[in-house]
């Protein structure tokens, strides 16, 4: 009998073990188990070129379907798993099929955490994670309708930068102090901030929102706790994500911030991995564990669990990184600022073209580009090798970031 490999998610972690376990020589069946209707798809573009219209559905696919026949994965979708049964190795499917496992992945992902406040249940207040989310948000995207999008994160002011571009009003609601406070630090924040207002989007930070008024369905207007009404066509919320561990944990899998995962991407029931945004990994790097909602952290994580599976233990050490686009700026982050003791910048920020360095005791411990793509490739390394450097040649243009870099 064959070995065979089940993954759970048919998003980009799932995706990339079923790739991956090939390339790694994995001779045995792999069945991908997806709840989406669709191959597995990029889900960056979704806020950013698809809903601006400037790529298609097609140009979202990971791979195209010949590349999963060739392959030989079978790909289960629209489909549900809807229990394991870790003793017998079984999973049970939610067209009532069974089917059992060696290996069981789970790249589950995770679900948009939703309002509850009054009025949150209104059929106009949308939430972005699928295709099918997005393509309900394209369907409101009309020039001169008014949007309210509440939270500051990637989400909000990702689409708040397309909605903008298209002639909408936009107003961005955010709980907390400043923008992007989870990601990254407060000089940077007020970047966004100004490039928002300037382009013309009515952002609103420390704001207690109370609820929504609604006429029948319909939310018609956003009601803060200073008696502030906004009157609105409809709103995005993107107040964050929630792990799907669900199922680990009804299958009685260590749960914490995610699913418990070892360097070898390994649950507590070694056959059982899991790789992606709902898992929860040690990092050598930072030297606790983190949970990680990034494409990057997807992919690398996925690696790693196909090289457990094909016997190659490699353990999972990569530093975190990430992007955003927003108008024409590209926005890429490594490492996480949380902790640093100083902030050095290098390059021009009102050209929209520079670097912010984080550093604890002298170590380089982050840094975010924007615009500056080649500058970042080089920060990486910077961060990943815990560079030491001094202020003054770090913001020193003259000084090529390269020479720092550890031989
Ligand atoms: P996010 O980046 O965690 O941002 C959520 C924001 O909403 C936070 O600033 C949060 O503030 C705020 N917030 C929370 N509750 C609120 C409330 N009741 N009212 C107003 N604001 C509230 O999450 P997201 O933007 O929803 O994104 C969801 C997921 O998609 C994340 O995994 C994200 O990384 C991913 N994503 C990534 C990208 C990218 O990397 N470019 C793009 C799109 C989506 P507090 O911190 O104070 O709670």
């Amino acid at each position: 009998m064959h070995h065979i490999t089940i993954i759970v998610g048919g998003g980009q972690a799932g995706a990339e073990v079923a790739t991956s376990l090939r390339q790694q020589g994995y001779k045995g069946r792999v069945l991908l188990v997806g709840e989406e209707p669709y191959l597995p798809y990029r889900r960056p573009p979704l806020s950013k070129t698809y809903l601006a219209g400037e790529t298609g559905a097609e140009g979202l696919l990971i791979k195209p379907a010949a590349t999963y026949e060739k392959a030989g994965t079978e790909l289960l979708v629209p489909l549900k798993v809807q229990s394991v049964d870790r003793a017998a190795h079984r999973i049970l499917l939610s067209d009532g099929r069974e089917q059992h496992y060696d290996k069981l992945v789970l790249a589950t992902g995770g679900r948009p955490r939703r309002l509850t406040l009054p009025g949150a249940g209104a059929s106009n207040i949308l939430y972005l994670r699928t295709l099918d989310d997005i393509d309900a948000i394209r369907k409101e995207f009309r020039p001169d309708r008014r949007l309210v999008i509440v939270g500051g994160g990637y989400i909000g002011l990702e689409i708040a930068s397309v909605a903008i571009k298209h002639g909408l009003n936009v107003t961005v609601l955010e709980s907390a102090p400043r923008v992007l406070a989870r990601v990254t630090s407060p000089k940077m924040s007020a970047f966004y901030e100004r490039v928002h207002r300037e382009a013309g989007v009515d952002l609103r930070t420390n704001v207690k929102l109370q609820g929504f008024e609604q006429v029948a369905d319909r939310a018609v207007a956003a009601l803060l706790d200073d008696g502030t009404r906004i009157d609105l066509d409809f709103v995005v919320a993107g107040i964050g994500l929630l792990p799907n561990v669900e199922l680990a944990e009804a299958a009685g899998l260590e749960v914490t911030d995610g699913i418990v995962v070892d360097k070898y991407a390994r649950s507590s029931d070694p056959d059982i991995l899991a790789a992606g945004d709902c898992a929860n990994h040690p990092s050598a790097w930072a030297g606790r564990r983190l949970r990680l909602e990034s494409v990057p952290n997807a992919m690398e994580q996925a690696r790693t669990v196909a090289a457990t599976i094909c016997g190659k233990l490699q353990p999972y050490n990569s530093v975190p990184w990430f992007w955003s686009d927003q108008y024409d700026l590209k926005l890429q982050m490594v490492g996480l600022c949380g902790g640093y003791d100083e902030v050095v910048v290098r390059g021009r920020p009102a050209e929209n073209s520079f670097c912010m360095f984080y550093l604890r005791g002298g170590v380089i411990i982050a840094a975010e580009t924007v615009n500056r793509s080649s500058e970042f490739m080089v920060a990486k390394r910077l961060v990943a090798q815990g560079v030491q450097a001094r202020a003054e040649d770090l913001s020193d243009e003259e000084q090529p970031l390269l020479a720092m870099v550890a031989a």
